[in-house]
């Protein structure tokens, strides 16, 4: 199956955010830049190394023997717990279509298993370096158990290819969506009930034979509707307004003005992380008080800040903002 979905990797060789380089006059993306101000806290390149290196163990050789045998229901079981016991939140399932892969990839494996690990929401009380460390490191945790559970599955006697942002040939929203995961926000991320958009992802493409999750709607794109919190926080004003969208295969989608985002979360020393961190999803489907009283701090300091005025530094943002609670 040949991958239809046009894709983009946002990183210091894509073309677009070479473009926008170009156009400001530098020679490099400030956020992947060698010589940040944040390198010395945290090295993201070291990071990526990291999520890179898992790349060649992203397939491997199937054993001969199917010792569990074939039944989906019980294959299904298996999987999905030693996906939580690798360290996963949580683990979806879908058949695998060619809106889920880039253009110039293809797979001839049926199932598509997704993997998503959360990411700590309390960072978003220390600052956008510690946000920054923390969306890498899941990343690179994401990296690893997709690449542990593919090996686990060609163990169990079927295909398993691991994907994951050290390959990334696969178009995650589409995945995660039909896998069960949540629903599309007008920020332009996945949903989860229980994380909001606060985690990463990582994927297994397989023909062991599985029993797929169904679409898990729970009223959030109903309610980006009315809510602005997203499109009132963006610094740049990369988020649309709620009757601009496109519908792609029955799912509404709020098109992010990508550029917009890229000078904003590219060409600062920090990494960029608001839409997700002031969306109301972190708490409003799970309830746990803990998140309901980050949300709260976080949403007091934004207001204090301006809502759209970035905290960027840390410096500056105990300038703006005073002492951490
Ligand atoms: S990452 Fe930042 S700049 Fe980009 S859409 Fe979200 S809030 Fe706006
Ligand atoms: S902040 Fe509001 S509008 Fe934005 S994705 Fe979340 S619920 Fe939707």
């Amino acid at each position: 199956m040949k991958g239809i979905s046009q894709y983009r990797r946002g990183g210091p060789d894509d073309p677009l955010v070479q473009e926008i380089a170009r156009q400001k006059g530098f020679s490099e993306v400030p956020l992947f830049r060698k010589d940040r101000p944040q390198n010395e806290k945290f090295d993201l390149h070291e990071c990526m190394q990291r999520w890179i290196a898992y790349a060649s163990d992203r397939d491997g050789q199937v054993n001969i023997e199917q010792a569990e045998g074939n039944d989906p229901k019980h294959l299904t079981s298996l999987i999905k717990q030693k996906g939580l016991e690798l360290g996963a939140s949580d683990v979806g399932i879908a058949e695998l279509t060619p809106i889920m892969i880039n253009i110039g990839f293809e797979f001839d494996q049926r199932y598509i298993i997704s993997v998503i690990v959360a990411e700590d929401y309390a960072k978003v009380l220390e600052g956008a370096l510690a946000i920054e460390k923390e969306a890498f490191e899941v990343y690179v945790e994401c990296a690893r158990i997709s690449t542990q559970l593919a090996a686990y599955i060609r163990e169990l006697g079927f295909s398993a290819i691991a994907d994951h942002n050290g390959t990334g040939d696969v178009q995650a929203i589409p995945a995660l969506q039909a896998g069960g995961m949540g629903e599309l926000g007008k920020h332009g991320s996945l949903i989860h009930p229980q994380f909001g958009a606060g985690f990463r992802p990582g994927f297994v493409i397989t023909d062991a034979p599985l029993v797929v999750n169904k679409p898990y709607i729970f009223g959030v794109q109903k309610t980006c509707e009315n809510c602005r919190i997203c499109e009132q926080n963006c610094p740049p004003g990369a988020i649309r307004a709620a009757d601009d969208y496109i519908v792609t295969e029955g799912v509404k989608r709020w098109q992010v003005d990508v550029p917009a985002c890229f000078v904003a979360s590219r060409f600062r020393d920090e990494y960029c992380h608001i839409c997700v961190d002031v969306c109301p999803y972190q708490h409003k489907e799970n309830r746990d008080p803990e998140r309901i009283k980050i949300f709260k701090t976080l949403m007091q300091k934004r207001k204090k800040a301006g809502y759209r005025t970035p905290a960027w530094f840390i410096e500056d943002e105990e300038a703006v903002l005073g002492e951490r609670t």
